[in-house]
């Protein structure tokens, strides 16, 4: 038990510094970046020399993924647990990978029902997005996106599927072990870690289904809330 209570504080302290790395550092990366990038459109520095330049921008933009896949909605507030619309939350993440989906000319269908699950909004939306993310950078030349939320007895599932390259068997174990990527230097190979670790955070399991060349399916399940009962003591409290 204390070795728990230890590893649980810790966990706060990792996901505040985690929150404040992603406001605090953003922006200096943003500028230094934009310095280079002026740099390397000077007339007066050497075409060999701007290959350093090439480099160092490189960098900046991996630090930047890094941020990314790993940090995009940590708040520096203590993580808050509450009720989450499933169909909400879905919804949002589905809208902030919008442009990605037409840029790789990826068509999204959703077939979402309402209901409620335990967790961070935040925390969920990390793993939404990441995984939204991976399912259209999976399909670069195009294809189907569907989501599907659902309610079975007493779970709330969420189905992510692609019709993208796939994966083989060792790359679908070696899912979530850190830095483990196959888009050499455009991956970071955090996105599935993060996802795996919120995921059990919440209680859920994840599961993969995947065929070379023929697509993935990603299956998450969380208990359900039961939202009745809530508004239930609601009313209770009313009167
Ligand atoms: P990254 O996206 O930065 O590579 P992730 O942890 O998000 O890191 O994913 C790790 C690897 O898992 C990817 O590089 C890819 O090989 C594989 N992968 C994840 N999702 C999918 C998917 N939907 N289809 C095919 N491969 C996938
Ligand atoms: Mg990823």
């Amino acid at each position: 038990l204390l070795y728990k209570i230890i590893r649980m504080e810790k966990v706060e302290v990792v996901s505040h510094l985690a929150a404040s790395i992603s406001h605090e550092v953003r922006n200096p990366l943003t500028t230094t970046r934009g310095f280079l990038q002026l740099l390397n459109e000077s007339k007066a520095i050497p075409k060999a020399e701007k290959g350093y330049l090439t480099v160092a921008i490189q960098e900046l933009d991996q630090a930047e993924r890094i941020i990314r896949d790993y940090l995009t909605f940590a708040k520096p507030a203590p993580e808050e647990i509450e009720s989450l619309n499933l169909k909400k939350e879905i919804e949002r993440a589905i809208n902030i990978i919008v442009p990605l989906a037409n840029m790789n000319i990826v068509e999204l269908s959703s077939e979402l029902e309402s209901c409620y699950i335990k967790g961070n909004a935040g925390l969920f939306q990390q793993v939404l997005v990441n995984l939204l993310k991976n399912a259209i950078e999976a399909m670069p030349s195009g294809g189907t996106l569907s989501i599907l939320g659902s309610v079975e007895k007493t779970l709330a599932k969420v189905t992510i599927a692609d019709n993208g390259v796939g994966m083989n068997d060792l790359q679908r174990n070696r899912l979530g072990e850190p830095y483990f990527s196959t888009k050499e230097i455009r991956g970071t190979g955090l996105g599935m870690m993060v996802v795996f670790r919120i995921v059990e955070s919440m209680n859920g399991s994840i599961n993969v289904e995947s065929e070379l060349g023929k697509g993935t399916r990603i299956t998450l399940t969380f208990p359900l809330t039961p939202s009745v009962e809530k508004s239930n003591s609601y009313i209770r409290i009313l009167n």
